[in-house]
């Protein structure tokens, strides 16, 4: 039977968008269909414009440290500025995706799709049914807010870009990379920050050194962190919206945000109109090629929850499109991925944490904390992290923590010799570059202590 197109993509979102090109550049005739902005959470609402929101918010820092260098500072921060700003560069890059796509003659389709069966889905809007060989549902995911009365005052990622006004006090709910990046950006912004989260200290699964740094970092920057405690309701107070929390505490804030994880899209996609498997936490079922349960539909991205992360969404795009317009069966490995948090400092890690590494043999794990060389003519005592763990008696390098200044482009360019099973002499191999903090990495010398039959020895 003849279909309307070979692809049909929905979701134009890092990990749709780029399955499109490199399918249409194949010679597939492809339509992506997008109901709201092209560019997906990456671009509109979330690596793109925090990481400038992260910019904006470092000026403070630095214009504390300036006086030590000579300078005298007098500086204002106008938030209206920032967001146009931001919209602007958004607008931008939105627009850099749709002829990227219109480029490789894909066409871009402005709609809602609903599938009705494995090769057919339905335009909402337009009232349309389209047909294609194959379906990929790369619907990323939403913002997940808890059940609680009043939840409906608070905000999430999606709005906090766009806030009318820049609060005078925020309460973040969460602890993970949205929660203490958003933290970070208000905080140095100059709003009253209070971070409320369940666990007794953020970034649960990170390496412990990283947390408690992390942690000590937030508190330098006058952080309010609240453990082991929910939010349990919300409530308006005049022109305030009051928290209640799980100790019995009630405090009014600004602003409330929840950054409690996120939700797959799958909800009105017609998945189960078409018989695709949902995992019991509500993802999409795939192979390691992308593949659902029903044959001609595919899947990538967060909306498959393997990692939710932009790079990993556009490399299962790329590689659905290989497999299946190419004849180039390719998986994509998710064994060794590199992850950054933009909150103050930086923390970036790749590859085992300590307490994972302990569990896989004999380790030696390597140390420096020292006092980056831009804070050394102030008074700031804050410390940088490097820690480098291989397997023993310098074996393969295991894991890579990194806290401070550039931790994220250092731990980028480690991922190459990592790739590559690099092993303590490799990293050894390298003359250091003088003065940066990078050259520890190449400098280390004994361990600091090492694990032996999984007990650890200073
Ligand atoms: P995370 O999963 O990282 O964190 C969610 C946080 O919310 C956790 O601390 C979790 O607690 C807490 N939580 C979950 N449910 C509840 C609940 N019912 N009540 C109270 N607290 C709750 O999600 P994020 O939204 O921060 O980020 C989503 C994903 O997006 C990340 O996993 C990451 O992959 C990606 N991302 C990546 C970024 C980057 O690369 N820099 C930046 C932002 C997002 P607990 O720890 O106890 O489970």
């Amino acid at each position: 039977m003849e279909h309307d197109y070979d692809l049909l993509v929905i979701g134009a979102g890092s990990g749709g968008v780029r399955a499109a090109r490199v399918a249409a550049g194949h010679g597939a005739r492809v339509a992506i269909i997008e109901e709201y902005r092209v560019g997906g959470t990456c671009v509109i609402r979330g690596c793109v414009p925090k990481k400038l929101y992260v910019f904006a918010s470092r000026f403070s820092d630095m214009f504390d440290l300036a006086p030590s260098f000579g300078w005298t500072v007098d500086a204002n921060f106008d938030w209206p500025t920032l967001v146009a700003n931001k919209e602007k560069e958004i607008t931008r890059l939105e627009g850099a995706y749709v002829s990227g796509l219109e480029g490789t003659g894909a066409e871009v389709i402005r709609d809602r799709a609903e599938i009705t069966g494995p090769n057919t889905l339905r335009l909402v809007n337009a009232d349309r049914e389209l047909s294609a060989r194959y379906i990929l549902v790369a619907t990323g995911g939403h913002p997940f807010v808890p059940d609680i009365p009043g939840r409906e005052l608070g905000i999430t990622s999606d709005e906090a870009f766009d806030l009318e006004t820049l609060p005078n006090s925020i309460l973040i709910e969460g602890g993970g990379y949205v929660a203490v990046e958003f933290a970070t950006i208000f905080a140095g912004l100059g709003v009253d920050t209070t971070i409320v989260y369940r666990g007794d200290c953020i970034l649960r699964g990170f390496d412990e050194d990283l947390r408690e740094g992390l942690d000590a970092g937030l508190e330098r920057r006058g952080i309010r962190r609240i453990y082991q405690t929910n939010v349990t309701a919300l409530r308006k107070q005049d022109d305030k919206v009051c928290a209640s929390f799980s100790d019995g505490v009630d405090a009014p804030f600004d602003v409330v945000m929840f950054a409690t994880g996120r939700r797959p899209n799958v909800r009105g996609l017609g998945l189960d109109k078409a018989g695709v498997k949902l995992a019991t936490n509500g993802v999409v079922e795939v192979d390691a090629y992308s593949k659902t349960n029903v044959p001609s539909i595919y899947a990538v991205g967060d909306v498959t929850g393997r990692v939710a992360l932009t790079p990993v969404a556009i490399r299962e795009g790329q590689a659905f499109a290989e497999t299946v317009f190419n004849d180039n069966p390719t998986a994509v490995d998710h064994s060794l991925i590199g992850t950054a948090v933009f909150a103050e400092p930086e923390s970036a890690a790749i590859g085992l944490t300590e307490a994972e590494a302990a569990t896989h043999g004999d380790i030696d794990v390597y140390i420096a904390k020292f006092r980056p060389m831009m804070n050394t003519l102030s008074t700031r005592s804050e410390r940088m992290l490097m820690k480098l763990i291989t397997e023993a008696d310098g074996g393969k390098v295991l894991g890579l923590h990194i806290q401070g200044a550039g931790a994220a482009e250092m731990v980028q360019l480690a991922a190459i010799p990592m790739g590559m099973q690099a092993n303590k002499a490799d990293f050894d191999r390298a003359i250091a570059m003088h003065p940066t903090a990078a050259e520890e990495l190449v400098t280390f010398k004994a361990p600091t202590h090492i694990y032996r039959d999984g007990v650890k020895q200073d």
